[in-house]
């Protein structure tokens, strides 16, 4: 093993043959001036250092086993001085939006996390694929199924895993509930009612509230969580959707959907309704079953989340939900584990979530889905 490519690194990689023997190799050792490579852990570089990278996931970063923090992309020059102090990062790591393709070039980055806004996803990820580079982008996917679709082709075509940001398939009151679902322990689910919702009230200007880079307002963003809930609480992809859309701030949320509401239909028969918002606050999962119920309140914050069901309470200790989703992505390229957040869960979301957005535009009408098992886990 003289010479090994980029490529055929990840490939090994993916395979869990590239182990020890590689990562010791002598040409890839000498490769790697400086900080060696963890042995059993990959390189996560971050693209985009705003408050959720800042405050979760570097942090996550500190306590993950199988990937470590290896390196950045920013456009901020001074977050690079600042970066590189607070977490003992080498320049050579540090790479900027012009420069970032060069990437590919570094053995010490398997893995790029795409941490921008919305409508910067699908550009970053298809990069960081093309640079060879395990992609985990952050939630919503993109902003259009078409962009999902590239990201997803552009993934395979490179050889490379692809999982999207959702923590919560990762922690344990998520699993519980896909535990119940999945074995019927209150039997069938025959209505849920998922809410993700806060207020905004911030800085008018924020990416947030600016649809082209956002793609939306509150569904976007928190309709996500709820769209999710009522998926793992049934076990299936709705066959029909109807949404409204409700407007009481329009000074502030002048170009993106303030509040919408959303009724699902499921093949099996049950029945959800959908809240998400930026005007109010609202966190929760309520499942009512053939023989009995489960809930969990709050639903999808970092946690600790809380549950109950008819069994009485759901409990798990606290961890870190990203350090849990960051460390499964990782042991999913390193040993083929499930890929628990692939990227068509991250389409078939917002293939539902453009159905959302054309029952409103069009009156309201329900609109049919052919989603199948898409993205089911
Ligand atoms: P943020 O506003 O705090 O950070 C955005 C970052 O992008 C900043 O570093 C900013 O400098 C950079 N950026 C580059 N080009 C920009 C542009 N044209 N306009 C604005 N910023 C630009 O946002 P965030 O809360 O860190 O969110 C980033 C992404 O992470 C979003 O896709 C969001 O949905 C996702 N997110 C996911 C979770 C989760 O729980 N999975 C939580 C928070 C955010």
């Amino acid at each position: 093993m003289d010479k090994i490519t980029r490529r055929q690194f990840n490939e090994r990689l993916s395979k869990g043959i590239a182990g020890t023997a590689l990562l010791s190799s002598a040409p890839l050792a000498c490769a790697m001036a400086g900080p060696k490579k963890r042995e059993g852990s990959l390189g996560i570089a971050l693209v985009g250092l705003g408050s959720y990278s800042t405050y979760q996931l570097a942090p996550a970063l500190q306590q993950t086993k199988y990937c470590h923090l290896a390196g950045i992309v920013t456009g901020t020059r001074a977050k690079e001085k600042i970066w590189a102090e607070r977490y003992g990062m080498p320049g050579r790591n540090i790479y900027n939006y012009e420069n970032f393709d060069a990437i590919a070039d570094n053995n010490e980055i398997d893995i790029v996390y795409v941490v921008l806004p919305n409508s910067m996803h699908a550009e970053f990820s298809i990069r960081a694929a093309q640079a060879g580079k395990h992609v985990i982008c952050e939630k919503p996917m993109a902003i259009s199924v078409a962009e999902c679709e590239a990201i997803i082709e552009a993934c395979r075509k490179a050889g490379v895993k692809l999982g999207i940001g959702y923590r919560l398939h990762s922690e344990p009151y998520t699993q519980e509930v896909k535990r119940f679902v999945k074995e019927g322990t209150f039997g069938k689910t025959l209505y849920v009612n998922a809410e993700a919702a806060y207020r905004s009230a911030g800085n008018p200007d924020q990416w947030r509230l600016n649809r082209a880079l956002s793609g939306g307002g509150a569904l976007m963003n928190m309709g996500v969580y709820s769209i999710q809930s009522a998926i793992y609480a049934t076990g299936e992809n709705p066959v029909k959707v109807t949404a409204q859309e409700f407007s009481t701030r329009p000074d502030y949320f002048k170009d993106t959907d303030e509040t919408i509401t959303a009724q699902f239909q499921f093949p099996g028969g049950a029945t959800g309704t959908v809240f998400t918002s930026h005007n109010t606050h609202a966190n929760s999962l309520y499942a009512s079953c053939s023989g009995g119920w489960f809930s969990l309140k709050p639903a999808n914050t970092y946690g600790p989340l809380a549950g109950e069901s008819a069994n009485g309470p759901i409990q798990f200790p606290h961890e870190s939900q990203q350090k849990l989703q960051m460390d499964d992505f990782a042991r999913h390229v390193l040993y083929g584990s499930v890929n628990k957040a692939p990227g068509e869960m991250g389409k078939r979301d917002m293939i539902i979530i453009e159905a959302i957005y054309r029952s409103i535009a069009e009156g309201n009408r329900p609109i049919p889905l052919e989603l199948g098992k898409m993205g089911l886990s």
